[in-house]
């Protein structure tokens, strides 16, 4: 059983990657590459001064590759919660189970819906239903989290890629029982 599996690696689901496997979490990315984020030109993306959609998202899934994270390609079809975790059927047959599900699935909300993840009205220009979530990203059912543009934030890279970060570390933090923090020296 995967510590962490999350569905969706646009900038939300690849930075909550990221960040669970370099916190040493065994971590699966399912992805079916049909997210928004590769139409994009980006200039507001704080510390980059300009990217193109295709390089971000290739970027971002190094990264979370680089620290351990098994990125899959595949499209996620049902969720259901099994014993101590949740289980993920694909489209190809496959089974994934995990103790966290992490949705970063972009304007898509069908795999939640379907689940019975509670949904609402969306408050963002073209979003028209998000996952209902708490401050911490956790949705009504036990062990299944959303980050990023599907669980309502404003619709920019930035701020999907920071919520995929914060909805990570609440859980890592939930799995350590103690805050989490992942901070590294500049080396000398
Ligand atoms: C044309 C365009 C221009 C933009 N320009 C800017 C800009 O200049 N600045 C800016 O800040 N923002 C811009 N944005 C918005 C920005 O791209 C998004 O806010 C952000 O990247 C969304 O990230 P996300 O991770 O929430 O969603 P996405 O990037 O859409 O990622 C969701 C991922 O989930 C996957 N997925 C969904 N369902 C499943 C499933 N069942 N199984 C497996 N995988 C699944 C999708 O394939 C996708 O890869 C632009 C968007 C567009 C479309």
């Amino acid at each position: 059983m995967y510590e962490v599996a999350i569905i969706g690696a646009g900038p939300a689901g690849a930075s909550a990657a990221l960040f669970a496997a370099k916190a040493g979490k065994s971590t699966l990315l399912i992805d079916n590459d049909k997210g928004m984020t590769r139409r994009g030109w980006y200039e507001n993306y704080y510390g980059i001064a300009e990217i193109g959609g295709p390089d971000l998202v290739e970027t971002g899934h190094k990264q979370a590759v680089k620290f351990g994270a098994e990125l899959v390609a595949e499209q996620a079809v049902n969720l259901s919660p099994s014993g101590d975790g949740i289980t993920i059927e694909t489209e190809s047959g496959k089974t994934y189970e995990a103790k966290h599900v992490i949705l970063a699935t972009g304007v898509l909300t069908d795999l939640a819906a379907k689940a019975g993840v509670e949904t609402k009205d969306g408050t963002e220009p073209r979003i028209k239903t998000v996952i209902a979530v708490n401050a911490e990203g956790k949705t009504n059912i036990g062990g299944i989290w959303a980050a990023g543009t599907v669980a309502g934030v404003s619709v920019h890279a930035i701020i999907t890629a920071g919520d995929g970060a914060k909805v990570a570390v609440n859980v890592i933090s939930e799995l350590n029982g103690a805050r989490y923090v992942d901070h590294d020296m500049l080396k000398a």
